[in-house]
């Protein structure tokens, strides 16, 4: 994605799964669902009291100490049924020498990183210096500027709020963050700047979808057979409802679940069309229409290079992932402690997969599918709030700080949970951000909040420190 002003580098996509992703990056607007608005101005305006007064709870914390960083910079905020992240910038206050220089990398990082910029001016004091200079780098920005006159908690400091158009960035809104005054009416301009959020993608509707792949003769079929013989299965068709005849619905722990583009394993019609070239795209197809996907792998066989071929797809695919080593009943206990080491080497980088030991044959432990299904589906489906997100990673990059490259230390300036489904993080940085230290947020990530059986991609959206080209 880049940027007009280009400021930006690209957004890099990452996932733990390094596999090359051909020009099927994720497009950069799935990935912002939620808009940002950044919070800028003088320490002491009003700033964190105005965040406190927006989310409507006390979150922010306001420091009576002017300049003191605060450790917890964004929230989810909601108004008018419209969601978007607030992030006050207090935090960010960089080593730069002086209030003014302070505040204007401030405003610099807030229009680099944010849908649009909210400068809050002390209305009882008018426009200082440190104001106008900051006015004049928002003047430059591409996104929209919305001016707060704060501190105007009655209608006799009317008059200094019309003294703020001399700033030039528009009509000046008076609010009294104390009070509450008129924050209503700045709200409403708020969200009719920024940018209207895609719709989060519904909460699925009926059965949730789920596909069984591996290699051929993996025992496909048979599971299937298994879980639609056993429980008392609606199978290919019910009446009154339609059903997609490539799909099965099966009932399984209480829980009627669609498993997608099942034709072929029903016909079992297989081997002789089933030409390499055709079965991979079948397996693709089947990954695209699901939301959890069964890798069945062969336990009885050592792990192939087409088992990870299939795994690295879903992983592209960003569907939450079970993997069923299938075939137990063949597994001796010399076999056993051989698949374990090839699994160590094989599915390093999907170490978070819901794992089960199935035979589809005997129907030994097939019960255990469908919670690991619903646990999958539950991390796939997972948000973590922004607020509890920055409160971590703030804590986690103040004892592991990312390494240093070219003599710079990437600072991270917030994050958010953009989406889900599959989970995505995007980190708003000042730098590039190694693929190692990615994987190493990742992994405290998982430590902390979950996320077991699903991906979670992270993406760093990084405001290079490039020389503004002439224009
Ligand atoms: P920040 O440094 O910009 O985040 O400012 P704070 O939110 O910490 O507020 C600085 C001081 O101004 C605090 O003592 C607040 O109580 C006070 N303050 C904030 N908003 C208002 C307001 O609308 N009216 C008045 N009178 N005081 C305010
Ligand atoms: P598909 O090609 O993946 O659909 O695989 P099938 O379900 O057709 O199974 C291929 C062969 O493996 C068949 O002969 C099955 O009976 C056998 N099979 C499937 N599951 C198991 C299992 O759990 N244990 C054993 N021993 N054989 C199995």
């Amino acid at each position: 994605m880049t940027e007009v002003d280009g400021t930006w580098s690209d957004e890099s996509e990452f996932t733990a799964l390094d596999v090359a992703v051909d020009g099927e990056q994720a497009d950069g607007e799935a990935e912002l669902a939620q808009p940002v608005l950044a919070v800028v101005g003088r320490p002491n305006v009003g700033k964190s009291t105005l965040v406190n007064r927006i989310l409507g709870r006390r979150e922010a914390v306001v420091q009576d100490v002017p300049g003191v960083t605060r450790d917890r910079v964004a929230y989810d905020a909601l108004w008018g049924g419209r969601r978007f992240t607030l992030v006050d910038t207090g935090g960010w206050e960089p080593g730069a020498t002086g209030l003014q220089a302070a505040v204007a990398s401030q405003a610099e990082l807030a229009m680099a990183a944010a849908d649009a910029v909210l400068l809050v001016v002390d209305a009882s004091v008018g426009a200082t210096t440190t104001d106008e200079a900051v006015a004049k780098v928002l003047r430059r920005s591409k996104r929209p500027v919305l001016l707060a006159a704060n501190k105007v908690d009655d209608e006799r400091l009317l008059a200094d709020t019309a003294a703020l158009w001399n700033l030039g960035l528009g009509e000046p809104h008076p609010v009294s963050a104390l009070h509450g005054r008129s924050s209503g009416d700045l709200l409403d301009a708020i969200i009719s700047a920024l940018p209207e959020a895609p719709r989060e993608g519904e909460p699925s509707m009926g059965p949730r979808r789920v596909a069984l792949v591996g290699k051929p003769n993996v025992g496909k079929s048979s599971l299937l057979n298994k879980l639609s013989g056993e429980q008392r299965a609606v199978v290919d068709s019910v009446a009154g409802t339609t059903v997609d005849p490539v799909d099965s619905l099966v009932e399984v722990d209480g829980q009627t679940w669609r498993f997608v583009d099942t034709a072929g394993l029903r016909k079992r019609v297989q081997t002789a069309s089933g030409t390499e070239y055709y079965a991979s795209l079948r397996t693709k197809t089947a990954i695209d229409a699901a939301e959890v996907v069964v890798v069945l792998l062969d336990a009885s066989e050592p792990v192939s290079e087409q088992d990870l071929r299939v795994l690295t797809m879903v992983v592209e695919a960003g569907r939450a992932l079970v993997l069923a080593m299938n075939k137990w009943d063949l597994v001796d206990e010399e076999r056993r402690y051989q698949l374990d080491r090839e699994l160590d080497r094989g599915l390093v980088r999907v170490p978070w997969a819901e794992k089960v030991n199935i035979s589809a044959l005997t129907g030994r432990s097939v019960r255990k599918l469908a919670p690991a299904l619903r646990t999958s589906l539950a991390s796939w489906d997972q948000r973590v709030p922004t607020g509890q997100l920055n409160g971590w990673l703030s804590d986690l990059i103040a004892a592991t700080p990312p390494p240093v490259r070219s003599g710079k230390q990437p600072k991270v300036l917030f994050a958010t949970q953009a989406g889900i489904r599959p989970p995505t993080l995007v980190l708003f940085t000042t730098g590039f951000l190694e693929a190692g230290y990615r994987r190493f947020i990742e992994r405290k990530f998982r430590e902390r909040f979950g996320f077991e059986g699903s991906p979670v991609r992270i993406n760093v959206r990084v405001r290079e420190k490039k020389p503004r080209k002439a224009k």
